[in-house]
């Protein structure tokens, strides 16, 4: 299978080649945009420029790529808090009581009772896989 050989500036098109082929390009040019966050200067494609447009979109990108992911990535990970935050997942460093491996329970064990990792609560229990709640 012989190597199709890309236009040079298909690299740098990150959007998928449907938004692509239908994009008239007028008069945009490959720019450069400085980036808010880490401050270095980054290539605002002209297909990035038209997908922009396609999408409606007014406002030129802030971030180049890696801090616009990163800022997704911060967001995604308040509004998962936040979405968690109703039932907050609790997680307590414990000492199985039967193999005395170091573990952590979803829960805060009382005084004097035997905690036991997830293996050996299983085991204990046995056969009985009725769905009971692990408190
Ligand atoms: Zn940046
Ligand atoms: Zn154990």
């Amino acid at each position: 299978m012989p190597t199709v050989k890309l236009p040079f500036h298909a690299e740098n098109i990150a959007s998928s080649p449907a938004e692509w082929t239908q994009a008239e390009t007028g008069e945009l040019q490959d720019k450069f945009i400085h980036c808010v966050d880490c401050k270095e200067d980054f290539l605002w494609t002209v297909g990035e420029q038209t997908f922009f447009r396609d999408k409606g979109l007014q406002n030129e990108p802030k971030r180049c790529k890696s801090c616009k992911q990163k800022k997704n990535e911060r967001l995604n990970a308040i509004i998962a808090a936040q979405e968690s935050g109703v039932r907050q997942r609790i997680e307590v460093a414990v000492r199985c009581a039967q193999c005395n491996e170091p573990t952590t329970v979803p829960f805060y064990p009382s005084q004097g009772r035997p905690v036991f990792c997830r293996g050996c609560f299983l085991a204990q229990r046995g056969q009985t896989s009725d769905g009971t709640q692990i408190h």
